[in-house]
């Protein structure tokens, strides 16, 4: 069978879907990945977004993190996708337990979807680091510089995780939980790159490992099933009943 015909298939039927995504799963709503070749890493800024996106970067120069910051990664006009809507369908059909994303975006819970794992924060949550006040993204947009707290004068820090911080341990384990007790784990729009999210598709057991990615992957050989293509595309052709 055709792979889109097998991946179609096994969605009808099973109740009982995880689905782990990054930064790919967004290009659709016009926000740029990293790896793609118009991806944010082969533009040209005066550091690497990997170092600019670092805790020691932070700590050392603020200014220039918030300039990269609010330029490339608060993307406040971007709508969910074909990817992300169906898989919030999905779930209110009670076939999808959960979605696991790398990204930062939020477009998930803006399609719906209720359960979903944010490995690595998310750009909708900005807190003070001296009092703890809670901003929105839109804050952050609007500040200049360094954002700081109306309240006590403190700096503003994205609940972002940045290259260096841990991941939060109850997420992760709750990934690790949600994945091994997977039928199907449909991974898409990563490079699986990097870790330690991408090692959670060692936790996977079953034997239907979807793969959908517009480029190849490392992983691709653990895959049962992969799809070269675009992952909203991918997705408009699941029919729900
Ligand atoms: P990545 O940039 O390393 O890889 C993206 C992958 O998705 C590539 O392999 C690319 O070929 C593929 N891709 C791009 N568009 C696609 C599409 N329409 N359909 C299918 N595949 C597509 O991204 P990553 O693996 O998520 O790792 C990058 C890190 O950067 C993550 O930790 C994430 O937090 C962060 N990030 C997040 C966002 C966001 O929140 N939207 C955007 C950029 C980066």
């Amino acid at each position: 069978m055709e792979p889109l015909n097998q991946f179609l298939e096994w969605v009808k039927k099973s109740d009982n879907i995880v689905f782990f995504g990054g930064a790919g799963v967004s290009t659709e709503s016009g926000i740029p990945d990293f790896r793609s070749v118009d991806g944010l890493y082969n533009q040209q800024y005066d550091y690497p977004p990997e170092t600019i996106l670092s805790h020691t970067f932070y700590m050392r120069n603020k200014p220039e993190f918030y300039r990269f910051y609010r330029n490339k990664m608060l993307c406040l006009d971007a709508k969910p996708n074909a990817a992300h809507k169906k898989l919030a369908e999905l779930e209110a059909a009670g076939k999808l337990k959960a979605v696991i994303t790398q990204n930062i975006d939020g477009l998930h819970q803006a399609a719906g979807s209720k359960e979903v794992l944010e490995l690595h924060g998310s750009v909708h949550r900005n807190y003070c680091q001296k009092c703890g006040k809670l901003f929105d993204a839109a804050y952050i947009l609007n500040s200049q510089n360094i954002p700081l707290c109306d309240a006590c004068g403190g700096d503003i820090k994205p609940d972002v995780v940045l290259y260096e911080e841990g991941l939060d341990n109850d997420t992760m384990q709750k990934a690790v939980r949600y994945i091994s007790q997977a039928d199907i784990l449909i991974i898409g729009g990563t490079s699986l790159a990097v870790y330690p999210a991408a090692g959670l598709i060692d936790y996977y057991r079953g034997s239907k490992l979807a793969l959908i990615n517009k480029s190849a992957t490392p992983m691709d050989g653990r895959a049962d099933l992969r799809i070269e293509g675009k992952i909203g595309e991918v997705f408009s052709q699941i029919v729900l009943k």
